[in-house]
């Protein structure tokens, strides 16, 4: 740390000088103000940071920049940082962190970049921190624990975990990072047996705001421990996750499609797989009616079992549903997350926006209802929509495992029973519809939390991966658990650095 100091001390005298000039020939061309000055220290800091680290710093202007390959949605591909620092070591990072607490730059941290929002893990004139360059993976002796780094996305974790006839608990899509999906808590096609990704993280290395790299685990930090397990961007970098791993082979799954006139049946079939599931965890699905232009409206299920076995019992209602077309088959972890990543696209613009529910069929159709009558009149008029209702069960299994090593910080607990999270996104290509398109999906969840509230079928929480930034997720924990995050972060962040200068993604505040 000391060697680091006097490293930072150095290229701080170069760039002092760099500093001065920048600013007057700023103030002297016109650009005045306190925006030249931030936009010098910015660039000063970009240039420290290139002269510590070369190689690592990259610029708008560069061509290994390429926001749009780095981010999926068009909004954070257009969010333009004035440069992008790809550690590859957590003392990289630290140095980064330092660097900003002391020149009070804003920044935003990436890791596979699928959070929809502009600025999400993006930002606008300040430093982006990508962490693909932290891509360690490494198994402990045992077999027991895989050491992940932010910058692998979840296909690179199940390929090398394969021939070990190994998993972890992470995304169902292939390119989603390791980052972001765990830290906001981490839905997989094993969490009804397993639980979410956050409950099965054994340990994280993380940077902290005064640039110290510590351990959180049950026995380690363990009140960080407990803020990581949902808390998102708010307590630090973790720049490496330890992952307990379970055995797993072959296993059945794919996506289904049925007419979408089976709604009232798809809903039913649900709630029962919801209700039995805890009888056999190694079934998971999603329940998802779509509208794209090419083929209109239909039910695009996925269904999958952790075994090689064919057709499972706990599917058999969904089975005797009419379907028209199926990829279901005996496979692989890697392959399933593949099929999934083919059905999504980059560069659009993008909105998640999400609620849950008491698991109820009812309920289930009116906001079905609901979703239909926004989507259906505008679906061949917005150029790009594709628009989707998911629907994916939270079971007692589930839940009892949130309170695992100490618990998570989500706030969903034992009694609240079975549970649904609700997801509806829209996939568009003009900027013009956006005023609209946030409109109408605010509306709908407003109306269906409504009901639900009026039903008695409400439940506060709202699921972080989900929500659109108009959502107040640290609500959603609950009093207690918000509280408790709000001490956390007092003592691991007495300066908000994670809050006030990474103004990005969900902000715990008061
Ligand atoms: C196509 C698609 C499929 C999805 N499938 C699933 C799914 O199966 N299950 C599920 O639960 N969710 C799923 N999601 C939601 C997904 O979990 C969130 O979008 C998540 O934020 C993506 O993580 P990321 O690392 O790719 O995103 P990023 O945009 O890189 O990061 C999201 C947020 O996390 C922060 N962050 C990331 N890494 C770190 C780190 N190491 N330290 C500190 N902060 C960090 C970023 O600053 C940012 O605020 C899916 C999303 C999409 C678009």
């Amino acid at each position: 740390m000391v060697a680091l100091y006097r490293v930072l001390c150095l290229v701080d005298a170069i760039c002092k000088e760099y500093t001065k000039r920048l600013v007057i020939s700023r103030t002297t061309s016109g650009n005045t103000g306190k925006n030249a000055i931030y936009q010098s220290t910015l660039e000063l800091y970009c240039l420290r940071l290139s002269l510590l680290y070369p190689g690592k710093v990259n610029y708008f202007n560069d061509t290994v920049y390429a926001e749009e390959q780095l981010y999926w949605s068009q909004q954070q591909q257009r969010t333009l940082p004035v440069c992008r620092f790809t550690p590859t070591q957590a003392s990289e990072v630290s140095a980064a962190i330092i660097l900003v607490r002391t020149t009070k730059c804003h920044f935003a941290v990436k890791s596979g970049g699928h959070a929809a929002f502009a600025g999400a893990s993006n930002i606008q004139d300040g430093l982006a921190i990508d962490l693909s360059g932290l891509s360690v993976l490494k198994l402990s002796s045992n077999n027991s624990i895989l050491s992940v780094g932010p910058g692998n996305r979840w296909e690179d974790v199940y390929l090398f975990l394969d021939p070990f006839n190994l998993s972890v608990i992470g995304g169902r899509v292939g390119d989603i990072g390791v980052g972001g999906l765990t830290l906001g808590g981490g839905i997989s096609f094993f969490s009804p047996f397993h639980g979410w990704a956050c409950d099965n993280v054994a340990n994280y290395e993380v940077v902290l705001s005064n640039g110290s790299v510590v351990n959180a685990n049950s026995t380690s930090n363990p009140d960080l421990y407990f803020a990581l397990r949902g808390g998102g961007n708010n307590f630090g970098v973790v720049t490496r996750f330890d992952l307990e791993t379970f055995p797993h082979g072959d296993m059945w799954g794919g996506q289904v499609y049925h007419p979408i006139q089976t709604n009232r049946s798809q809903f039913e079939a649900y709630h029962w797989f919801a209700e039995n599931l805890n009888s056999d965890p190694n079934g998971a699905l999603t329940v998802t009616a779509v509208a794209a232009p090419e083929y209109g409206f239909l039910f695009a299920n996925n269904y999958e079992y952790a075994r090689p076995v064919e057709n499972p019992p706990i599917f058999d209602n969904f089975t005797s549903i009419t379907n028209f077309s199926s990829t279901i088959r005996i496979t692989r972890l890697p392959d399933l997350v593949e099929e999934l990543k083919d059905a999504q696209d980059y560069g659009f613009r993008q909105m998640y926006i999400t609620a849950t529910f008491k698991n109820d069929v009812q309920l289930m159709s009116d906001i079905f209802d609901m979703w239909h009558a926004a989507v259906d009149p505008i679906f061949t008029e917005v150029a790009g929509l594709v628009a989707a209702l998911v629907f994916q069960p939270v079971t007692p299994r589930v839940i009892e495992k949130f309170g695992k090593n100490g618990g998570n910080a989500l706030g969903i607990n034992p009694d609240d029973g079975s549970l649904t999270i609700c997801l509806m996104l829209f996939q568009w290509s003009n900027q013009n519809n956006d005023t609209f398109i946030i409109n109408t999906l605010e509306s709908i969840v407003s109306r269906a939390n409504t009901i639900a509230k009026s039903r008695g079928l409400y439940h506060r929480y709202v699921y972080q991966n989900y929500a659109y930034i108009s959502q107040d997720v640290f609500a959603g924990y609950g009093p207690e658990n918000k509280a408790r995050l709000l001490e956390i972060q007092q003592a691991y962040d007495p300066e908000k650095v994670f809050m006030d200068l990474q103004p990005g993604y969900f902000k715990l505040r008061e």
